[in-house]
């Protein structure tokens, strides 16, 4: 019975939840919210359900979730998808990323990933035969090396993945990072995964730059999205890709027979739900003000930070507090003081120790405070 990853461990995050959950801990390790999303959007699925939504979707999503998926990035990114053919709903982001690299990533083919990196994308591209090539974000802002990135470019380079807002960092891309891939990638044939399930928790007045903003990116990119981030739904698994035709139908090749359609009075909710932008516009300010609880709290520890620019994970350094490995840190912490976290060198290229771990502000105010006031006693 042998697997295709026999040496692969489960993931960090259902390990600290776990843990957390054993141990009756307050759990900031998993990135889920601990609140209720808008109860006008759970009765849009009731009445959904209620009035017959009950049977398959349409492959690629319902048309009218299509369009109002396509009306949005428009009026964001000034870019239009056409729904009936580069949008598909997907269960997830993640369904969306492992379709993506099933469908182009072929035996040998090299992947290139931006580490730390959220922890899909590597098993997605090793079962599927391709190879992963790490490049390592540097400095305490997590910037990309144009250099050494593109010393990693060679003709087996089928894929680029990159993330932004960052999970784990809190760091954006900026314009003219998003200006230097568009350079960096002209003239070859290399796809882009461009992972933006953070797309509207952007803090301080900056802006998120899809890669569907810009056209010598947009014509060789996957956008994936995740209504599980935007309203605070991560368990009901809604997202969605998008991209160009000729890429969106080989997609959908694979998505037809990995999942074939999704929930089907989700995508009626949703399409309503999207309707008023003020929904998920919202969220930058939502999302910021609990980021500035949290760290208003944790200014009064040890951990050291650097404000979080976006997503809803804040990386604290402990070099003051012990010389322990992150991974270690992290279990006595949970144990000893009832507080998780995620242990970011997991994430690292060659699990580098940075004496850092990842706290997600995605919880109640009074959770953060008395998160905060735990870890003010270490
Ligand atoms: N990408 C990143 C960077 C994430 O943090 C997550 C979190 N779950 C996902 C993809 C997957 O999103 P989803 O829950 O919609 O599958
Ligand atoms: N994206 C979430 C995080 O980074 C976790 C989702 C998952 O557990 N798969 O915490």
């Amino acid at each position: 019975f042998t697997s295709k990853l026999p040496d692969l461990p489960t993931t960090i995050f259902t390990i600290m939840s776990r843990l957390s959950h054993e141990h009756s801990a307050i759990n900031l390790s998993q990135g889920f919210p601990n609140f209720e999303p808008d109860p006008v959007l759970v009765n849009l699925v009731s009445e959904a359900m209620n009035s017959g939504y009950n049977q398959y979707a349409p492959m690629a999503g319902t048309y009218s979730l299509r369009e109002a998926i396509s009306n949005k990035i428009n009026s964001l990114y000034s870019h239009k998808y056409n729904p009936e053919h580069e949008i598909t709903v997907t269960s997830g982001a993640t369904q969306a990323i492992y379709t993506i690299i099933s469908t182009f990533i072929h035996k040998n083919d090299e992947v290139i990933i931006l580490k730390p990196a959220y922890d899909c994308y590597e098993p997605a591209i090793e079962s599927n035969g391709g190879i992963p090539v790490f490049v390592q974000l540097e400095g305490s802002n997590f910037k990309i090396n144009w250099e050494v990135l593109k010393q990693k470019i060679n003709p087996k380079t089928k894929m680029l993945i990159i993330n932004t807002p960052h999970n784990p960092s809190g760091s954006i891309l900026s314009d003219d990072d998003m200006k230097k891939l568009a350079s960096l990638l002209k003239d070859t044939n290399i796809i882009l995964l461009s992972d933006e399930v953070y797309e509207h928790i952007v803090f301080d007045g900056e802006e998120h730059h899809s890669a569907s903003k810009y056209p010598d990116l947009a014509e060789r990119t996957f956008v994936c999205a995740s209504f599980g981030k935007t309203f605070h739904t991560t368990g009901w698994k809604m997202g969605y890709c998008a991209a160009p035709k000729e890429l969106m139908d080989e997609f959908r090749k694979i998505h037809q027979f990995n999942v074939f359609c999704v929930d089907h009075p989700k995508q009626k909710a949703l399409t309503t739900y999207l309707k008023t932008p003020e929904n998920y516009l919202s969220l930058n300010q939502f999302y910021q003000n609990k980021r500035d609880v949290f760290l208003e709290a944790m200014a009064k520890t040890k951990f050291r930070f650097t404000p979080s620019k976006g997503t809803f994970f804040q990386l604290m350094d402990y070099t003051d507090i012990t010389d322990e490995a992150d991974t270690v840190f992290a279990e006595r912490l949970v144990k000893e003081f009832g507080v998780a976290a995620i242990p970011v060198s997991v994430f690292n290229v060659n699990n580098e120790d940075h004496k850092v771990l990842r706290f997600c502000f995605a919880k109640k105010d009074e959770t953060l405070v008395e998160a905060a006031e735990i870890l003010a006693r270490i």
